[in-house]
């Protein structure tokens, strides 16, 4: 396997939704196919930078969990900034072919992302996150929830959790989350403490969401880029974020482990 991209997390979610691609820069990573899965939810995880996560994970159980039963990859980040990190996550596409810089490029841009090639082909969809962010997928998919820009950084994470929640009770066969607490606290300043207190945020609200997802769904959690602003810039890493691929097993939950009683 060559070295792993960013925009190679869209066509995977595709070849896991069996939806089919436009030409794109990125290529689905090898072998998910095979886990039987046709459910994925992705959760962006804002900075997490693949160096920051090996050193937080092991104050990150969730994330670690779904790591060490699937697959912990260090994915060459495409853009340092956030709308065009996400752009390319979503799209499959590199920068200079989305050319999505901004939150209201990204409402005009004619390109679409793999929340549109899953919804022509009749997927429900669902996306959570900042609500001016969200407003941009209105229209075509089936849920599009926006957390206001104002709250706290946990209040914030937190109603993320909640709206992605919201969303599965509606079944969605794809799910779309951006948490943005380690972000925040690094713009704001923070040093390593506040930004593993954010991390073990996000990786509780994570758990909650593998919890809620049906057996056999793929979860995906990847960085957009490094940490970008602060005192750990450059610390941790410089060009890659950690991308975990893992499965929800059937066998994990309380009904298939339940003692086998013969008939
Ligand atoms: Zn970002």
């Amino acid at each position: 396997m060559g070295s792993i991209k960013l925009v190679d997390v869209a066509p995977t979610m595709a070849r896991v939704l069996g939806a089919r691609t436009p030409p794109i820069d990125g290529r689905p990573i090898d072998g998910v196919e095979g886990w039987g899965c046709e459910r994925v939810v992705l959760a962006i995880v804002d900075s997490l930078g693949y160096g920051l996560y090996r050193f937080l994970e092991t104050f990150l159980p969730n994330m670690r969990g779904m790591a060490e039963e699937g697959l912990l990859l260090a994915a060459e980040a495409v853009a340092a900034s956030t709308t065009p990190a996400i752009a390319s996550i979503l799209t499959g596409l590199l920068p200079e072919n989305h050319g999505i810089g901004s939150t209201r490029q990204a409402s005009e841009s004619e390109i679409r992302s793999l929340l549109e090639w899953a919804s022509f082909e009749g997927v429900r969809s669902a996306v959570v996150m900042e609500e001016e962010g969200a407003r941009t997928f209105e229209g075509f998919v089936e849920a599009a929830l926006g957390v206001p820009r104002g709250l706290s950084v946990r209040d914030f994470d937190r109603e993320i959790l909640a709206r992605s929640l919201e969303a599965l009770d509606a079944d969605p066969r794809v799910l779309v989350s951006h948490f943005i607490g380690i972000d925040r606290v690094a713009h704001q300043g923070g040093g390593i403490d506040e930004v593993r207190e954010a991390a073990s945020d996000v990786d509780d609200h994570i758990g909650d969401i593998a919890a809620a997802v049906p057996e056999e769904s793929m979860m995906i959690i990847c960085g957009d880029h490094p940490i970008h602003a602060g005192e750990l810039q450059g610390v941790f890493d410089s060009s890659s974020v950690a991308l975990i691929l893992g499965k929800r097993r059937g066998g994990r939950s309380r009904r298939a482990s339940a003692p086998f009683r013969p008939p």
